[in-house]
C-alpha cells in the first residue's frame, strides 16, 4: 500500500484554490500570492503599490498572519478593503481560508486582489490559493543565498523582487550572484530591484503588473 496523504492533501487544496481563481476572475479581479519571509518588506511593499494603484486601479488586501491584525491595520489605514487571516500558528495560508476571506470581500469593487502570505519561504510555495501570479519578495538583508536554498519557493514564482536595495551598500549581498541563480532555477521570472521604503523601481513592478493583467483581461 502506497501512502500518498500529503499528495492528496495538496491536490483537495488545489481544486479549491481553481474555485477561488474562478469565482475572481468572473469579477474581473486579478490576484496576486505575496510570498517571502518574515521581515522581507511584503506589507511596505503594500503600502507603496497601494499608493501607486490609487485612482487607477481598485485595489484589496487578504492579510494572512500567524497571529494579530497589524498588517491588516495598517492596509486599512489606506481605505483599502482588507480581511485578516489568523491562522492561529499554522505556517501558511490554505486555499479554504481565502475562500471565506473573499465572502468578506466587496467583489464588485475590486481590480487587483494581493494576498499576503505568511512570512515563510518553505510550506506557503506549494499552496496554490487561487492567484494568477505569484511574486515573491527578497530582501537585500536576508543575504544573497536563498535562491538556491529554498528552490521551490523561487522555481513556482512569477517574479522576484528584490526589495531594501536601498541598504545594500550595508550588506554582503550580491546582485549580480542573485540574478545569475534565478536564471537557473527560474529563467522566465523577472528580478526587480526596489525599495518600499524610498519607493525606488516600483514603476517597473507596477508596469509587470499591468501586463500580466493584460493578458488575463485586456488592458
Ligand atoms: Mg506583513
Ligand atoms: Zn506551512
Amino acid at each position: 500500500m502506497k501512502v500518498v496523504v500529503k499528495e492528496d492533501i495538496l491536490k483537495a487544496n488545489d481544486t479549491i484554490a481553481d474555485v477561488n481563481r474562478k469565482r475572481l476572475e468572473e469579477h474581473g479581479i486579478f490576484v496576486l500570492n505575496m510570498l517571502g519571509s518574515p521581515g522581507s518588506g511584503k506589507t511596505t511593499c503594500l503600502e507603496r503599490l497601494a499608493g501607486m494603484l490609487q485612482g487607477r486601479l481598485r485595489m484589496a488586501v487578504v492579510e494572512g498572519d500567524l497571529a494579530t491584525s497589524r498588517d491588516a491595520e495598517r492596509i486599512e489605514a489606506l481605505s483599502l478593503p482588507t480581511v485578516q487571516i489568523n491562522t492561529g500558528g499554522g505556517c501558511h495560508l490554505e486555499a479554504p481560508m481565502v475562500s471565506q476571506a473573499i465572502d468578506d470581500l466587496p467583489l464588485q469593487e475590486i481590480d487587483l486582489l494581493v494576498i499576503e502570505n505568511v512570512g515563510n519561504l518553505v510550506c506557503t510555495a506549494s499552496h496554490k490559493l487561487g492567484e494568477h501570479r505569484r511574486l515573491v519578495v527578497l530582501s537585500a538583508t536576508e543575504g544573497d543565498d536563498k535562491i538556491t536554498k529554498y528552490p521551490p519557493m523561487f522555481q513556482k514564482t512569477d517574479a522576484v523582487a528584490l526589495n531594501k536595495v536601498d541598504l545594500l551598500e550595508f550588506t554582503d549581498f550580491d546582485v549580480e550572484r542573485a540574478v545569475a541563480d534565478l536564471s537557473v532555477v527560474n529563467p522566465n521570472a523577472p528580478l526587480f530591484s526596489l525599495s518600499a521604503r524610498t519607493g525606488q523601481g516600483f514603476e517597473e513592478l507596477v508596469q509587470w503588473l499591468d501586463r500580466e493583467r493584460a493578458t488575463l483581461f485586456g488592458s
